[in-house]
């Protein structure tokens, strides 16, 4: 899988910011909006969330290819990007399949009510998606996908399981119910915003807590603020936990059947 971003909802360097990390010269500390691609070869190349800056995500990485789009949930920061999906419906020749949960597609419909009325525009075409709605766990050309509910204040949102990987971002808890679903992890990515407590995300303290709970052989943290320089946050974290950065990419075992 690959991190087009890992950045908060301002993004990293933020618009009108002079502090340390946003005038950093680490390339890690450049933060896109938060999205991932888990390219599973023979099977089906997934992008989890359509972000604002899907465009150039797509441009920096190359990606010619798009099987399905899952989304985590419906704030700003993780679907102002889906206008993008048209390149991939030319480039593909066919509408993406798309998986949300009931309450996201509801939002994505409103947003982005001219994708899904059915009302024919001159001009310039319109992002089409095969809509699925997430009700247990699913299979994208045969790539085995178990949603795991987490919390986001109190917003319920998405975080996915596949194989021995799983990606939680916007969340600052885990549900009861979803402890068991995490079990044994290989690759644990996970919402760590900043230092400072947050009503809606975990802070790197608190990422930590559950990481001493699931105990995954490596963790990843996602979503972070400018608060966070990568080289200075990573020399005090835990042995096996880490900032992820844009571009970074890890194998992770996935099931498929
Ligand atoms: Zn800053
Ligand atoms: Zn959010
Ligand atoms: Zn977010």
């Amino acid at each position: 899988m690959l991190f087009l971003g890992t950045g908060t909802s301002h993004g990293v360097p933020m618009i009108g910011c002079e502090c340390a990390v946003c005038r950093s010269t680490d390339p890690r500390d450049v933060r896109l909006r938060p999205s991932i691609y888990i390219d599973v070869p023979e099977h089906a190349a997934i992008l989890v969330d359509t972000g604002p800056d899907l465009r150039q995500q797509a441009l920096t990485h190359r990606l010619s290819r798009l099987d399905a789009i899952i989304f985590t949930h419906s704030h700003a920061d993780h679907v102002l990007g889906l206008d993008e999906v048209r390149r991939f419906n030319a480039i593909m020749g066919r509408p993406i399949p798309s998986y949300a949960s009931r309450e996201t597609w509801e939002v994505l419909r409103q947003t982005f009510y001219y994708a899904f009325d059915g009302v024919v525009r001159k001009g310039g075409g319109v992002p089409e998606l095969v809509p699925h709605e997430i009700s247990g766990p699913f299979s994208i050309g045969g790539v085995r996908i178990v949603p795991v509910l987490v919390w986001h204040g109190d917003m319920p949102v998405l975080g996915f399981r596949l194989g021995s990987f799983a990606y939680l971002t916007d969340c600052n808890r885990i549900d009861e119910a979803s402890w068991p679903l995490l079990d044994g992890l290989d690759t644990l990515v996970i919402d760590a915003l900043r230092d400072r407590p947050h009503s809606t995300h975990f802070s790197v303290n608190e990422a930590l807590d559950v990481v001493a709970r699931l105990k995954p052989r490596r963790t990843l943290t996602t979503h972070m603020t400018h608060d966070l320089g990568h080289a200075a946050t990573c020399a005090r974290l835990p042995q096996g936990v880490e900032l992820a950065y844009d571009g970074l990419v890890l194998d992770v075992r996935v099931d498929v059947g």
